[in-house]
């Protein structure tokens, strides 16, 4: 078995959670940047989302540097 190194993120997604108004199933949701409908995969109930802010996810994924900034450098 040869070590291998291993590999960096180059992106980074805010996952948020939005329960379900039936079930009160917690859907992860990869941040919706319009309004969108989400069909809960536990009771199958649709219901619409509250978008988020683009620019305050575009000034998240800055600060975490497409995720390379939460890396562990002395575990990398
Ligand atoms: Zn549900």
């Amino acid at each position: 078995m040869s070590k291998q190194e291993p590999i960096w993120p180059t992106d980074v997604e805010i996952l948020l959670f939005y329960p379900c108004p039936k079930c009160q199933r917690k859907m992860p949701v990869i941040a919706p940047l319009e309004p969108t409908m989400i069909k809960c995969d536990q009771c199958g109930y649709s219901y619409p989302l509250a978008p988020v802010k683009v620019e305050d996810i575009l000034y998240l994924k800055t600060v975490l540097a497409g995720g390379l900034s939460l890396v562990d450098e002395n575990l990398a």
